[in-house]
């Protein structure tokens, strides 16, 4: 399966100025090609080729006096700008069609240079290299430093730069990866657990074990209100709200880098050791709660489950998502009768068939490993046979999943 690599680049001052050159004549030429759509859409005319779009708002307007700059930039970049726009139109009409997974997708929008994150893609036919001094020469921009949290495990074919809102820039990098090496790495285990992702504690499993978000996580988050707070006292359009601005993307930047490593590190081991895992699905979950949970909650546990989810299929695990009408807080995990509605306060209770005293989560996570079929009876037999392994997603290269940052 192919997987993301990204590392830090340091730009110099004239690089940065030669990246934000490219940022800008990409986003143009995506523009361009969105308006291009959008009149033929309003003139009732069939949507020009990529062929037509390319020799139109490339090679034609680079001869013109208003688009003159786009020779300034690497003709591939401009390319893979117009490829981007047609992915976001074949996306939006397949998730029209109803033919996509997942959350819809809306119609492609015009690009901003104040959106939040900037990008450009060089793909193998770009003349990018990495060289001898492990610098990452790009065409028309020059040899970037880069920070190797960690070794690239093979050759990447393509590269996409990109500016973050905190004023970061980051390479990543494709590569795919490595069966042999993976099952090396990940020997086969015969563990099952359940997991119950919950609002008290991050996750609880059907071991009783529990799993509590990191210290450095909560202090980021802590950091992140302080700077979100003093942002909104800031006058608009004024220089000391811009500096406001910064902080809290930096500020926000650092809590969405420590929850993804949080989400990595338990993931690899939980992966590693299990050879099946039992999950709610979010969707189904989401509908069951109040509107305590925030939706930062179910941003979080999304990001978690989709790293289950590649990391199961990578390392041949088992990843079983179940679904609607299982009333995991509901049901006694010993004798199975079911107890009713319980509300959050509610940590623990005693079944009234059999007298069992549960810990809300625990037994909500031992109900999801049954519900997963992973439980095991007394003779050995699982409950509910017929696993099937986890699936691979498909999805376009922006669906590729990423792995950490720093090894
Ligand atoms: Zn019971």
């Amino acid at each position: 399966m192919q997987l993301r690599y990204a590392f830090r680049l340091y730009p110099d001052t004239a690089q940065r100025l030669a990246l934000a050159r490219a940022f800008g004549c990409a986003r143009v030429v995506y523009n361009d090609a969105v308006r291009a759509r959008e009149d033929a859409r309003t003139a009732g005319l069939a949507f020009p080729t990529a062929g037509h779009l390319s020799k139109q708002l490339i090679t034609q307007a680079r001869q013109t006096p208003e688009r003159s700059w786009l020779g300034e930039v690497s003709a591939v970049v401009l390319q893979q700008s117009l490829r981007d726009a047609e992915t976001a139109y074949k996306n939006f009409f397949a998730s029209l069609r109803g033919e996509r997974r997942g959350a819809k997708s809306g119609a492609p929008r015009f690009k901003s240079r104040k959106d939040s994150r900037q990008s450009i893609r060089f793909t193998p036919n770009a003349r990018w290299s990495i060289t001898g001094s492990g610098r990452l020469n790009l065409p028309k921009i020059g040899a970037v430093q880069v920070k190797w949290s960690r070794t690239l495990p093979a050759q990447p074919s393509s590269v996409t730069v990109v500016k973050d809102a905190a004023g970061r820039y980051f390479a990543s990098f494709v590569i795919d990866t490595d069966p042999a090496a993976d099952a090396a790495r990940m020997p086969g285990t015969d563990q099952r657990v359940g997991i119950d992702l919950g609002l008290t504690h991050f996750a609880v499993l059907s071991d009783g074990r529990v799993i509590d978000s990191p210290r450095f996580l909560r202090r980021a988050e802590k950091r992140l209100k302080k700077a979100q707070r003093e942002l909104s006292r800031k006058q608009k359009g004024s220089r000391n709200r811009e500096k406001a601005r910064l902080k809290a993307a930096r500020a926000h930047a650092k809590v969405a880098d420590a929850r993804r490593e949080f989400h990595h590190q338990l993931s690899t081991r939980l992966i590693r050791d299990n050879q099946a895992i039992g999950v709610e699905d979010l969707a189904v979950k989401g509908l069951a709660r109040t509107r305590l949970a925030k939706s930062v909650h179910d941003a979080g546990w999304a990001q978690f489950v989709h790293m289950l989810e590649y990391k199961a299929v990578r390392y041949g695990r088992t990843l079983v998502k179940i679904g609607r009408f299982e009333p995991t807080s509901q049901v006694c995990s010993a004798c199975g009768a079911k107890d009713g509605p319980k509300p959050l306060h509610i940590r623990e209770w005693t079944c009234a068939a059999c007298g069992a005293v549960h810990d809300r989560d625990h037994n909500a996570a031992k109900n999801v490993k049954t519900a997963a079929g992973l439980a095991v009876t007394a003779c050995g037999a699982q409950v509910r046979p017929g696993l099937v392994p986890a699936q691979r997603d498909e999805a376009g290269s922006h669906g590729i999943p990423s792995e950490p940052r720093t090894a």
